[in-house]
């Protein structure tokens, strides 16, 4: 009887998995076409500077997102199709294309707004991408063809993948060497701990969005967005906090003396027409 059972679960599991595995083989052969017929496109949520005296720069900064205009399934987030990515060989591809995008809006805007273009473009970086030999020689190719200045790009790698693996922390001295800047994302989920923050050459360090979202009910939150803060100024890093969707959050976050933020609250992620809307919509606020 209980051999039966047993069985009839073992079935209903084999049957899951190759449901997964042939969900994940669809998957891939649409990534492939999508890669070929440009269905992935890229979004801007802003980052804005959050002043000591309550104000807010609206040009400090915006984060690139990559999205997939499938034809049967509308609008896919990464979450739905970086790993897969990263899995079958498709990340470098994706990746190349969301840098030199990045890299050629950003420098419209500049071209368009001058001194109220966003300072810096954020991009995110996977682990298979940092992994791939001849990698950093595509990016440094990217810059060279673009005309990017290096100082304007910040790579963002999540704090679990950096603190663990010592050749990631190589990959991301030979990108510092470029004069890129480095991001630690998603702060506070991984691994690591404020103390081997130093040893990360990192310029920032983005406090995420889980602790941000109960910073303005739990005491307990505060107090680690306050650590982390202290920690990072103390070693020349500069904090972000992600996904603020509340004045209160805002107000809490600017109050530990974290100097940007992102979030629902100030900007969704926009397409690059929006946000050149929503920056020149902005200007008034923008320091003198
Ligand atoms: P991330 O780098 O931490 O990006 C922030 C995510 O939080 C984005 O989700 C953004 O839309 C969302 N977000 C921003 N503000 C708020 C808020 O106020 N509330 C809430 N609930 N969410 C907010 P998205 O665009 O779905 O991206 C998810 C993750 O996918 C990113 O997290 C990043 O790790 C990854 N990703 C996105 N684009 C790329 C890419 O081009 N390459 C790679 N390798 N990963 C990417
Ligand atoms: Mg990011
Ligand atoms: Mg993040
Ligand atoms: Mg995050």
């Amino acid at each position: 009887e209980a051999k039966r059972a047993g069985g009839a679960r073992r079935q209903v599991f084999e049957a899951a998995m190759r449901e997964r595995a042939e969900r994940r083989a669809g998957i891939e052969a649409e990534l492939r076409q999508a890669i070929v017929e440009e269905q992935l496109f890229v979004v801007y949520q802003p980052v804005v500077g959050l002043n000591a005296d309550g104000g807010t720069d609206h040009a400090a900064g915006v984060e690139a997102l990559v999205r997939w205009r499938h034809p049967v399934r509308g609008i896919v987030p990464p979450v739905d199709f970086i790993t897969v990515a990263e899995e079958c060989g498709l990340i470098g591809a994706v990746g190349d294309f969301v840098l030199e995008r990045s890299c050629r809006d950003f420098l419209g805007w500049r071209a368009r707004l001058g001194e109220r273009a966003p300072r810096l473009i954020a991009v995110n970086l996977s682990r298979a991408q940092l992994g791939q030999p001849g990698w950093i020689d595509t990016v440094r190719r990217i810059l060279l063809a673009t005309g990017m200045p290096p100082g304007a790009l910040q790579l963002e790698v999540t704090e679990s993948l950096a603190a663990q693996d010592q050749d990631i922390q190589a990959r991301l001295h030979e990108l510092k060497a470029l004069g890129v800047k480095l991001a630690l994302d998603d702060f506070g989920t991984g691994y690591s701990s404020l103390s081997s923050l130093h040893l990360l050459p990192v310029d920032t360090v983005k406090i995420d969005r889980s602790f941000v979202s109960q910073s303005d009910t739990s005491a307990h939150h505060r107090v680690l967005i306050e650590a982390t803060v202290k920690v990072a100024q103390s070693l020349g890093m500069t904090t972000v906090a992600e996904g603020i969707e509340t004045g209160p959050q805002a107000d809490v976050v600017r109050a530990l003396c974290c100097t940007k933020g992102q979030g629902y609250l100030f900007s969704r992620p926009l397409p690059p027409s929006d946000l050149l809307a929503w920056l020149e919509g902005h200007e008034e606020s923008l320091p003198a």
